[in-house]
């Protein structure tokens, strides 16, 4: 065997030759790149034993003169590490990062297989301005991601270990890039070499699969809207076993057509004619328990409030009520008869009143203008 040969250098190579012919083959041969191929770690052995003779210039003299040479058993190991790829990357198309991402990155599906919380899911439900007054429930059809069953949320099947079809049991697997190879770690098997598991086909390893279901949900009393009402573990399932996300359902409350509300308090406009709020009268009012009458005093202005206590809505702590705000809206009648007129004529000779006394009062003098 004629180790010039092996190496593929003319025998008046210099040092600096011989390295690079063994870097090029070492770079196709190391064992790392060609797992479980015998024919190139036999190689691999020989052009390494070329090298230790040929590289040492005491060895390669002796070698030269035809003495034998004892081939060292301190083979420098050479890992992938120590390649110089400068050559590759200056003659080939492919640069040094792309060479070396597709070899050495971690397989993007290891930060995938940690268990990850499923998400909210949000529904929202109309309510009746009325129905906020007790508790309402709601059948919800609802559309989510849950645990699958055939796997229980991991997203993989046990299997009797055996050992993994993409790298035969290697525990690598080998590409080609031009006339270099190159060798990683398998991800099919994590670089083990053996298959314990697969993933689940139903869910193709989400570990969970949409189901389409009805769930009855509960809305407290005094739900007001925008309220959120949140049920746990009703959103989507985990990814792998991660926990489940919650189901948030809005509420949207229909406006009444006469009631406002403001917290638990209730407001509501109670026109007044103005003979009523001058002189005073019983009127009729709605409450959400049903009508009530309320004395209205003489003399009530436009805008002025009654309280009506514990007749607004239904605190969402359960404690208690808020009340009813009645407001007074004084409408001015309209006058067309004569009679009519000269009844308030003599009505504001006998009542003689100036409302904008303040309001003038507060004036500054005019300023002369000058001409
Ligand atoms: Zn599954
Ligand atoms: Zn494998």
């Amino acid at each position: 065997m004629d180790l010039y040969q092996v190496l593929g250098v003319r025998r008046a190579a210099s040092t600096a030759e011989v390295r690079r012919a063994y870097q090029k083959l070492a770079r196709m041969l190391h064992p790392d790149l060609n797992p479980g191929d015998p024919q190139a770690a036999e190689r691999f052995r020989d052009v390494s034993s070329a090298f230790a003779v040929l590289s040492d210039p005491q060895r390669r003299a002796a070698y030269d003169r035809g003495e034998s040479v004892a081939v060292p058993s301190d083979i420098p190991e050479v890992g992938f590490h120590g390649f110089d790829f400068s050559a590759e990357v200056r003659l080939g198309a492919a640069g040094f990062q792309e060479i070396f991402g597709n070899v050495l990155r971690r397989p993007v599906a290891a930060a995938e297989t940690g268990a990850t919380p499923g998400e909210d899911l949000q529904q929202s439900a109309q309510l009746a301005f009325e129905e906020c007054f007790q508790a309402t429930r709601r059948r919800l059809h609802l559309v989510r991601q849950d645990r699958c069953p055939d796997c229980d949320g991991a997203g993989e099947i046990s299997l009797t270990p055996r050992a993994c079809p993409s790298c035969q049991g290697s525990g690598q697997v080998r590409s080609l890039r031009g006339r270099m190879v190159f060798t990683r770690r398998c991800g099919d098997c994590e670089g083990t070499g053996a298959i314990g598991r697969r993933p689940c086909g139903r869910c193709a390893g989400e570990g969970r699969v949409m189901r389409s279901e009805w769930l009855e949900v509960q809305i407290p009393a005094g739900a007001c809207d925008g309220s959120r009402v949140r049920i746990p573990g009703a959103g989507n399932a985990g990814r792998r076993g991660g926990p489940p996300g919650d189901l948030v359902l809005v509420v949207e409350v229909r406006p009444h057509p006469f009631y406002r509300r403001e917290g638990e308090d209730l407001y509501c406009d109670v026109p007044l004619t103005m003979v009523e709020a001058a002189l005073g009268a019983h009127v009729e009012v709605p409450t959400p328990d049903g009508p009530v009458t309320i004395e209205i005093p003489a003399g009530t202005q436009n805008g002025q409030r009654f309280r009506l206590r514990k007749r607004g809505l239904p605190r969402l702590d359960q404690k208690g009520r808020g009340d009813l705000y009645v407001e007074a809206r004084v409408s001015v009648p309209a006058v067309s008869d004569d009679a009519s007129r000269e009844l308030l004529r003599e009505f504001a000779r006998r009542n003689p009143a100036d409302p904008r006394r303040a309001l003038n009062a507060g004036l500054p003098a005019r300023p002369k203008v000058s001409s």
